[in-house]
C-alpha cells in the first residue's frame, strides 16, 4: 500500500476512465471540450476567477514556467521559504537571470513575516515567491500576511499549492501564479500541472514575453484553436474524472475529511510516542512528519519489506530524520491511515 505525500494512489474510476480511448487533442473537438470542462472544474477548487491553465508536464514544470514567465533578467526577486522548495525558487530565479533574495526561516519555524515586511520596505521587488504546503517537512504555511505585504507593496506573487490544493482551502486572495499538479490531493497520476493566472501576470508575462516555448506560460493563455503541442490526453481525461470525483464529494466535505485524517494520524503517532515535525499547529492536513532521527530509512524499508507500507522519508539534511506519511486526495481515509499506524506500531515495538 502506497502512502507517500505524492504520488498517490490513482482511484479505479480515474484508472477506468484512462483506459477509454483517446482523442486526437490536436483536432478533435471532444478534447478542446474536455480541456475546457478540466479548466472549470479546476477554477472552482482554486476558488478563483482567474484564468486557469493545465500544462502537459509534472509540478515542476508549472514552477520553473513561473519564473520563467514573470522573471526578466535583473529583476528582484523575494523568495519566502522555511523548506525545500521555497529555497529552490531562487534557484529557478537566478536561472532565469533575476536576482533573488531568500527571506529564510528554520524549517521547523513559520513564514518570517517581518523578515518580508522589512524586505519589501528596502528592496524594488517585482516577484515574490512562496510555497502553500512544504511538503518535506510536511509544514503548511501561513501564507495569508505575506500576500497581504505583497499586495501592499504592489509584487506580484507566485505560490506553489501543489500538494495543499485539493486537500485543503488555499487562499486565492493576491496570488498571481497559482500552481497546482495532478498527482498530489487530486489523486490522478503525474503527468499535469495546473496554474492559476491572473490578469496581472499575463500582463508581466507579455511584456517579459520569454524566449522559450516549453516553459513559457504565453502559448497557453488561448488554447482555442490549439493547444502549444500536444497534449497528454490519457492524463487530462484522468484529472478530468479525479476533479468530478473532489466536486461531488463537495470541496468542504473533502478538507473536512483531509483535517479528520491528519488530525487522526497524528494522535496515532503520539499513542506511539512518536514526534512530530515540526509540530501539530503546522502539521499539514495532506501530509504528516514524524521525526525520527538517524532512523527513517531503517523504518522505511522494514514497512515496506514486511508490511507492503509504503511511506517517504525527509528529503535533503533531513533524508534519514523525518518519515512522512502521505493522506491525500484518495488516500486521505482513516482505514489506510490505520493500516500504516498498525504496522509502524509493529516496527517501532522490535
Ligand atoms: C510534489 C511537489 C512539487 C512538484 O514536484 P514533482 O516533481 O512534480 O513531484 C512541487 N512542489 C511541492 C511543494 C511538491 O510537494
Amino acid at each position: 500500500m502506497q502512502m507517500t505525500p505524492g504520488p498517490t494512489a490513482v482511484p479505479p474510476r480515474v484508472r477506468d476512465r484512462m483506459s477509454d480511448p483517446m482523442p486526437n487533442p490536436d483536432v478533435e473537438q471532444s478534447f478542446f471540450d474536455t480541456y475546457d470542462e478540466v479548466c472549470e472544474k479546476l477554477k472552482r477548487v482554486y476558488d478563483t476567477d482567474d484564468d486557469v491553465i493545465v500544462m502537459g508536464g509534472e509540478g515542476i514544470l508549472g514552477l520553473e514556467s513561473a519564473i520563467a514567465s514573470t522573471v526578466a533578467p535583473g529583476d528582484e526577486v523575494l523568495c519566502v521559504s522555511n523548506g525545500l522548495y521555497g529555497d529552490g525558487f531562487a534557484d529557478f530565479v537566478e536561472d532565469y537571470g533575476g536576482e533573488a533574495t531568500v527571506v529564510g526561516a528554520d524549517y521547523t519555524d513559520p513564514l518570517d513575516v517581518a523578515g518580508v515586511e522589512a524586505a519589501l520596505a528596502e528592496g524594488d521587488y517585482k516577484v515574490a515567491t512562496m510555497v502553500h504546503c512544504e511538503t518535506p517537512t510536511g509544514t503548511l504555511n501561513d501564507v495569508a500576511p505575506v500576500l497581504e505585504l505583497c499586495h501592499d507593496h504592489d509584487v506580484l506573487t507566485v505560490v506553489d499549492a501543489v500538494s495543499s490544493l485539493g486537500g485543503t482551502p488555499v487562499p486565492s486572495e493576491h496570488i498571481d501564479v497559482n500552481l497546482g499538479a495532478s498527482q498530489k490531493a487530486f489523486s490522478s497520476p503525474p503527468g499535469l500541472t495546473t496554474v492559476a493566472v491572473s490578469d496581472r501576470a499575463w500582463d508581466v508575462a507579455e511584456e517579459r514575453d520569454p524566449r522559450s516555448l516549453y516553459t513559457n506560460l504565453l502559448p497557453w493563455r488561448d488554447t482555442s484553436e490549439q493547444f502549444p503541442y500536444t497534449h497528454l490526453v490519457a492524463n487530462v481525461a484522468a484529472l478530468d474524472e479525479s476533479l468530478s470525483m473532489l466536486l461531488d464529494e463537495g470541496l468542504d466535505v473533502a478538507y473536512d475529511r483531509h483535517e479528520t485524517v491528519a488530525a487522526h494520524c497524528r494522535k496515532r503517532g503520539e499513542e506511539l510516542g512518536l514526534d512530530l515535525y515540526p509540530d501539530a499547529e503546522r502539521s499539514s492536513p495532506t501530509v504528516t512528519a514524524f521525526h525520527l532521527p538517524g532512523e527513517a530509512k531503517a523504518v522505511q524499508s522494514e514497512l515496506e519489506e514486511e508490511h507492503d507500507v509504503v511511506l517517504s522519508t525527509g528529503l535533503g539534511d533531513l533524508a534519514n530524520d523525518v518519515l512522512r506519511v502521505g493522506h491525500m486526495g484518495y488516500n486521505a481515509q482513516v482505514e489506510k491511515v490505520d493500516r500504516v499506524m498498525d504496522a509502524l506500531d509493529t516496527v517501532c515495538s522490535e
